[in-house]
Parts: structure tokens; sequence; C-alpha cells
């Protein structure tokens, strides 16, 4: 039978011939999309043949992540996981703000909520900062430490240049300022069956990144690089041992960034693909799944991105 990263991959213009036969077509019949499915719906996907495979992993992937937002706002507290209506933001306290490394502030908050939150590596929330005259907006971090003995967490949060709202609020935030926040959400999680784990992103992605690269359990192998400006803005995981090799691209922007892609080419990887995880600025991370799947040849599911910003554009969520 087919592995099922080859189906994925079927539905490239050129690959179709890979998938027909028997063989092939036993493992589109077990692909667990195909196996949840009612009769008639099943009918459905299978007549897509070539494509149908793919779209059917897509919807499997949607149907998962909705059920795990639901899941974790259930266990936050916020039956039907509605996100952030107003009256669901979280009264929250700024308890420390300590600069990081240089262009990056830690700032740690505090509130009742956060003791009962489950937070998966590499969880994100969104936090209420001024807006100027559009009133408060809502900008997302990553969660760098959560704490929930002590009801806190911290985010890192980075300061460029000119700044919009989220980064002039942690550039001038003080300790005892009040602070809304959502409840945190995951989009990249780590796959535990994948043979091998690959990080890559910029600085905000390397947030979230080495957090998941901390919570990988001991003998898992693990590659990875990260960018910033300089050597003296590299940063380990929360733990403060592991780390992934740093490039620098000095005063460059990180947005389409060569650098990043250049050092992702050079990785030496073990044979086979393993699950990538992706995050940063996002005509980079496009970049960087294009060489995982065009290059590589990785299927494409296999890279779990998250993109955090791209010039022009304001507040990811
Ligand atoms: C899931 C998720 C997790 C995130 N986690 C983190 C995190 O842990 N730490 C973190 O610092 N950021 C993180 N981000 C990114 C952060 O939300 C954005 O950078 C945010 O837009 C910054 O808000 P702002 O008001 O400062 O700028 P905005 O008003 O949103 O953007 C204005 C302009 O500033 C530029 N810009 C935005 N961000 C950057 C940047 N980082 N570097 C250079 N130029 C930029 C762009 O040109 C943009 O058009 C995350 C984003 C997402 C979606």
């Amino acid at each position: 039978m087919l592995p099922l990263h080859s189906i994925g991959r079927s539905a490239r213009p050129g690959a179709r011939e890979a998938i027909t036969g028997t063989t092939a077509q036993d493992a589109r019949q077990d692909h667990p999309c195909l196996r949840s499915c009612q009769p008639g719906e099943r009918k459905r996907h299978l007549a897509f043949r070539a494509s149908g495979t793919w779209r059917s992993a897509q919807w499997e992937g949607q149907r998962k992540r909705k059920a795990e937002h639901m899941h974790q706002a259930e266990r936050n507290g916020y039956p039907g996981g509605r996100r952030f209506r107003d009256e669901r933001l979280l009264a929250a306290k700024v308890t420390a703000v300590r600069a990081a490394v240089p262009g990056m502030t830690d700032v740690t908050l505090r509130g009742p909520a956060f003791a009962r939150f489950a937070c998966k590596p590499g969880a994100h929330l969104p936090v209420e900062v001024p807006g100027g005259a559009q009133g408060p907006v809502l900008r997302t971090y990553s969660v760098w430490r959560h704490t929930p003995a002590d009801a806190s967490l911290t985010l890192r949060i980075a300061l460029h240049h000119p700044g919009g709202p989220g980064s002039a609020w942690a550039g001038a935030v003080t300790p005892g300022e009040r602070v809304r926040t959502g409840v945190p959400r995951n989009r990249i999680v780590l796959d535990p069956r994948a043979r091998h784990h690959v990080f890559v992103g910029e600085e905000t992605g390397a947030v979230p990144l080495l957090t998941m690269l901390d919570a990988l359990p001991p003998g898992a192998v693990s590659h990875g690089v990260l960018e910033t400006t300089g050597p003296e803005a590299e940063f380990p995981a929360p733990d403060g041992e592991r780390t992934l090799r740093w490039v620098h691209r000095g005063r460059a922007s990180a947005a389409a960034s060569p650098v990043l892609v250049a050092a992702v080419r050079r990785l030496e990887l073990p044979p086979g693909p393993g699950v990538a995880y992706v995050a940063g600025e996002a005509a980079t991370c496009r970049a960087v799944v294009r060489h995982f799947v065009t290059e590589r040849g990785w299927p494409r599911f296999a890279v779990k991105t998250q993109t955090h910003w791209t010039p022009g554009k304001c507040g990811i969520l």
C-alpha cells in the first residue's frame, strides 16, 4: 500500500498516475477522512479521485483544528468555544516587563484565568492593546512561558520599527497596567508520530518554535535553523538549555528573507520526510514550504506553518 503522504502529493499535476491501481485505491479507501464519512459522503469524496484525496485531507485537517479549538476553549471554561467576543476577553495585570534580547521584550501577565489554561507548546493568544483613535485592537502573541501555579504567563514580543500598536504597547507598558487577553489556541502543534522534527523561523517564529523544541521528549530527533539580526539577539529555549542554530540577516528585513531559506537549504536532514514547523513572516514561510515540497519532495502536510506578519498587513490573528 502507498504511504499516505504519497496520496497527498498525488493531487499535484503530473503525479496523477502515481495513485492509479489497486494499492493506491486501497490507501484512499483507508484515508482517515473517508473512514469517518457517511456512505453518501464517502461516494462523493471518492468521486474526486486524484484531487479528491487531497481535498479530503484538507477537510480532515480543518475539522481536527476546529474540534481542537472547541476542546481547548471548553477546557479553559469557555463553552461553545466562541472566539474573542468582547465579553470573553479576560482581565489580567502586567506584573513584569524585561528586555529579553536586543529588539525583544518579555511581558509577564497575571490573571485568575491563567491558572486554568491548558496551553500546548506553541500556543498563542490575542492581547488587547491601545490602537489610538480606533480604540483598542487585538494583536496575537505566542506563550513563551506559562506558570499555572502562579496564574501567570510570559509573552516575548518583537519591537519592530516603525512599530504598530502591539510593538508600541510592548515597548511602553509598565508593571501594574491592566490588559485583556483571549484564550490560548494552537495553530501548529508537535506531531508525536514524526520521525524527526525540523524547526524554521525568524525571531517571532522562534518564540513558539523554541517552546515546542523544549517540549520534545528526550531522544526525539530535532533539527532546524532560526534567524535574527545578529548574535546578540539570539536566545535559547525557555528552559535555557536546548537551542537551535541561528543565522543572521543584519539590518535587512525579515520579509522574504533569502538568508533563512539558504540556511534551510543547507540543513543536513535524515533521509525521508519528518515534520517541519515553520513560523514567522509570511513570504519567508512560503519560500521555506516551497523548498521542502519541491526541492526535498516532502508532502505538503508534513510542513506545518504559522504566519505571524507580513509587510503592509496589520494584526494577523
Ligand atoms: C499565531 C501568531 C503568533 C505570534 N507570536 C508572536 C510572538 O510570540 N512574538 C512576536 O513578537 N510576534 C508574534 N506574532 C506576530 C505579531 O502578532 C505581529 O507582528 C503583530 O502584527 C505586531 O503588531 P503591531 O501592532 O506591532 O504591528 P501591526 O500593526 O500588526 O503591523 C504594522 C506593520 O508592521 C510591520 N510588522 C509587523 N510585525 C513585524 C515584525 N515582527 N517585524 C517587522 N515588521 C513587522 C508590517 O509591515 C506591518 O504591516 C504572532 C502572530 C501570530 C499570528
